[in-house]
């Protein structure tokens, strides 16, 4: 479950918890400020609790919303610039009567009509005023932000092997693929190493590229903790993708 969150979300709901019965005599505060003042409530989930838990007039965004609004009054700002436009556009329409309805019904017609692909005009509400309604590229609006070309780094691992074993390693705790077993080998940098190697991956991670190369090495670092595991049971060391992809790639080569 590492890296999905799980973790900070029971922090934040025990945080937030603590916070309501110190400061709120164990009440949920109903304004939109004072919940987005509680640990782990952002702009979002504070104007949805005011709206649909409490019936208060707030401004609810997510992205199907985002995306009806843009479409409505046809903003083509690219986001997050957009977002602003988005929201000015949007609270003058936000009714005081029940305005967690309006809020799950905007998100529903754009989940089910004003959908990213193929929007459903003939069949929405919102038809007669939409003024992206009948254009042919309603589908790009929310315009996305322009892709930025991602970053490239560069690292070694290192293949030792000793009767059929190789010597696997775990990652730090923190970072990436932390605490998972893996090839040992160097940080990960800017600089592309020159040593030629028996085997290299490309590999994408959110905010970067990698290219990983395998080289051998004759022993281990004695000081580093790790354990030799068969080369014939791989399979069950757990590695990352990443090392597994590199691994076959070796023994392909090899083969
Ligand atoms: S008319 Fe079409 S583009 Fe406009 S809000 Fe409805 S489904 Fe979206």
């Amino acid at each position: 479950m590492g890296g999905l969150g799980y973790y900070a979300r029971a922090r934040n709901l025990l945080a937030c918890a603590r916070v309501v019965v110190a400061q709120h005599g164990g009440r949920f505060p109903e304004s939109e400020g004072e919940l987005r003042a509680l640990p782990g409530i952002g702009d979002y989930t504070a104007a949805s609790v005011a709206a649909i838990a409490f019936g208060r007039s707030a401004v609810v965004i997510d992205a199907n919303i985002e995306r009806v609004i843009a479409r409505y009054r046809l903003i083509e700002t690219p986001l997050p610039l957009a977002k602003r436009e988005i929201r000015a556009a949007l609270a003058p329409l936000v009714p005081e009567d029940r305005p967690g309805d309006f809020a799950q019904a905007l998100m529903d017609l754009g989940a089910t009509i004003c959908r990213p692909r193929g929007p459903a005009c003939a069949t929405c509400p919102l038809m007669t005023d939409c003024r992206a309604q009948g254009r042919p590229d309603i589908e790009r609006l929310p315009l996305k932000p322009p892709k930025k070309a991602k970053p490239r780094r560069h690292g070694l691992a290192h293949w030792i092997e000793r009767d059929a074993r190789i010597w696997l390693v775990r990652r730090p705790g923190k970072g990436m693929l932390g605490g998972m077993r893996a090839l040992p080998g160097g940080d990960w940098t800017d600089a592309r190493p020159t040593e030629s190697g028996i085997a290299e991956v490309d590999h994408g991670f959110t905010h970067f590229d990698l290219t990983l190369k395998l080289v051998h090495r004759e022993s281990r670092d004695a000081a580093a903790e790790g354990e030799w595991w068969p080369i014939s049971d791989l399979d069950a060391a757990g590695l990352p993708t990443l090392y597994r992809k590199l691994i076959s790639k070796m023994l392909e080569r090899d083969g």
